[in-house]
């Protein structure tokens, strides 16, 4: 019983403590279920309280009970939500009734799986519901759901249908091999696959840019003992996680907070202080901090006086990768009645701040925002997924391929082969072409109930 006919249920909301939750049922069977469960037959789309009861008829709950009528629900088959209480138990009893009744639990995201087989939803615009879902920072949820309503779908579709018009055109030429081929392959057909090109490496950018918001940028706090990491840490996430203490070398190991910062996600990692030191434990804190100071994506490097900044620079320019944004701050201005402000050395941002008073924390989190590549965040941008980008990476290579070949106006066969290659590449994003393999590895990651 694993077919695509069988009816599938789930518990929709998330588990725990909370006013309601949903059971939602799918399938050929649902609107039985629903009949055996409540002892009513629903209309489609009309909310009704109903007594959920079990196969001997004790009530296990009460609640909506909703019917959408296929084609028109989620994942076009007919679908059942019985919304009852929330809570441990009423929600799990009541799922269990409907799987007594015949349906079978559903897989980790099978009910979008099915809205996809259905035509609901096409694969870019399915994976945009577990991004929504997953989403942590408010820009994130932007982007999803203009993926989710299939602005990033509609892009990759326009540029593929452009694809198929060239490709028409070329291929066109083949049956005629006696002609000039450029002659044949006109000034036209070059100019559409320029702008083309164009805009595949444009939706390219915009698709990076996304990628590069859905990871977290990871932000490093290094510095010695005592200069102000934990309470930076601290001040930044508004939250006491890290021990602030006196006495150096209290941070010994390495605390990560994950967190938003203006929308954008953050992974701030607060690590031991680096000195030399002759404590064993201490010492594997260093070597922890010196490991996470590699895996950056920014640096901060805090110093608690001038002389200290500038030696520490010079300590951490022989240890990092010059990829890695490194972003200055002096500390404790508070304590030589110092200005807040920001100063550039060698193209390298310096923060004079106070984590102790706060001031200054607004030029750091510009600098930080900056130093991400969030700043300058295009409004077109796509929460893409890595697959995404590999095909419209293979796709402009192959486009790039096609064009050298036409320009130098020999070998147009290869070239319709290789505008066939760029246009397989796109059907790969929106789902057209796919294997099971990938729509088991896309949904899996779903969450049950999805
Ligand atoms: P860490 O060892 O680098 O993590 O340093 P901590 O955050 O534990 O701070 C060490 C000491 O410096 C604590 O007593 C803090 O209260 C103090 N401190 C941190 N930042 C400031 C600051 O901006 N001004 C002043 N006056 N003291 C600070």
């Amino acid at each position: 019983m694993n077919g695509e006919n069988d009816t599938i249920a789930a518990i929709a909301t998330a588990p725990g403590l909370g006013g309601i939750s949903i059971v939602r049922i799918s399938g050929p069977r649902s609107l039985a279920i629903a009949a055996q469960l409540t002892g009513t037959l629903p209309e489609p789309r009309m909310a009704r309280c109903a007594q959920f009861k079990d196969p001997e008829g004790a009530t296990l709950d009460e609640g909506l009970l909703l019917y959408f009528k296929a084609p028109n629900s989620y994942t076009g088959e007919d679908v059942v939500e019985l919304h009852g209480h929330g809570g441990l138990m009423a929600p799990q009893m009541l799922l269990h009734a409907a799987l007594d009744q015949g349906a079978r639990l559903a897989r980790p995201g099978e009910f979008t799986q099915r809205a996809y087989l259905k035509g609901k939803l096409d694969l870019a615009q399915a994976e945009a519901v577990a991004d929504l879902v997953e989403s942590r920072s408010s820009r994130a949820v932007k982007m999803a759901i203009r993926s989710l309503q299939g602005v990033f779908s509609a892009e990759v579709n326009r540029l593929a249908t452009d694809l198929l018009g060239i490709r028409v055109l070329v291929e066109g030429t083949l049956d005629f091999p006696d002609e000039d081929p450029s002659i044949v392959v006109n000034e036209t057909v070059r100019l559409r696959l320029r702008d083309a090109q164009e805009r595949l490496k444009q939706l390219l950018k915009h698709s990076r840019q996304g990628e590069a918001l859905r990871s977290a940028v990871r932000v490093v706090i290094i510095g010695r003992p005592n200069v102000g990491k934990s309470s930076l840490l601290n001040r930044l996430s508004g939250l006491d996680r890290a021990i602030v203490m006196d006495t150096p070398g209290t941070t010994r190991d390495v605390i990560e907070h994950p967190m938003t910062l203006e929308g954008f996600q953050i992974e701030i990692v607060d690590t031991a202080g680096i000195h030399e030191t002759g404590d064993l434990v201490e010492r594997e804190g260093v070597n922890r901090a010196l490991k996470e100071m590699r895996a950056a994506d920014i640096v901060l490097l805090i110093g608690d006086t001038e002389s200290g900044l500038i030696a520490d620079r010079e300590y951490f320019a022989s240890r990092m990768n010059p990829d890695i944004k490194l972003i200055h701050v002096r500390n404790k201005i508070d304590q030589i009645d110092g200005e807040a402000r920001r100063t550039e050395c060698d193209g390298q941002v310096c923060i004079r701040m106070s984590a102790l008073t706060g001031a200054g924390l607004p030029l750091l989190m510009a600098a930080l925002r900056e130093a991400a590549g969030t700043a300058a965040l295009d409004e077109n941008a796509f929460l893409a997924r890595s697959r995404h980008i590999e095909a419209l990476q293979e796709a402009s290579g192959y486009l790039d391929e096609a064009n050298g070949r036409l320009q130098s106006e020999g070998a147009t066969d290869l070239a319709a082969e290789e505008l066939a290659c760029a246009h397989r590449c796109l059907g790969r994003i929106t789902g057209e072409i796919h294997s099971d393999e990938l729509l088991g590895e896309i949904f899996s990651r779903f969450c049950i109930g999805k």
